[in-house]
């Protein structure tokens, strides 16, 4: 299953100053999220801003990296021809166990039976060489 995303030749993320510390974490096979100073929610994705309260006083911490299914979509034609050699997959969101949903890809097989509310946790894929946090299933 790994095995097939680690070849691909595939544009990584667009990297800016904001999202920087999430991704070099990820290079680190490490789980961050930012976590609002003023009124302590935690915040995905990376922004300059918290949106519920706009203060700006948001810290990166250590996350769980663990979440549940909130909903998922087998891709059978993909937004970029790099992905094509791992049709159909599977991208998810994830309710992250602090709170805010992640779209990201599912390490499960297509014809996988999924659930909402599934226990997922992430998993590190180098994808040619960008690190890319996937979500595989916990149990
Ligand atoms: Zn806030």
């Amino acid at each position: 299953m790994i095995e097939k995303f680690e070849n691909l030749t595939v544009p990584g993320p667009t990297i800016t100053p904001i999202t920087k510390p999430f991704w070099d974490a990820v290079a680190r096979k490490e789980f961050i999220l930012q976590k609002c100073c003023e009124c302590g929610e935690w915040v995905f994705y990376p922004r300059s801003h918290c949106p519920h309260c706009w203060s700006d006083q948001l810290e990166w911490k250590p996350a769980s990296g663990e979440g549940t299914l909130k909903t998922w979509s087998i891709v059978h034609r993909p937004g970029h021809p790099g992905w094509a050699e791992v049709t159909p997959y599977v991208l998810g969101i994830v309710e992250l166990e602090e709170g805010p949903s992640m779209l990201t890809h599912l390490l499960v097989d297509s014809d996988q039976k999924l659930k909402i509310g599934q226990p997922l946790k992430v998993k590190y894929i180098k994808c040619n060489d960008v690190w890319l946090p996937f979500f595989e299933s916990k149990e």
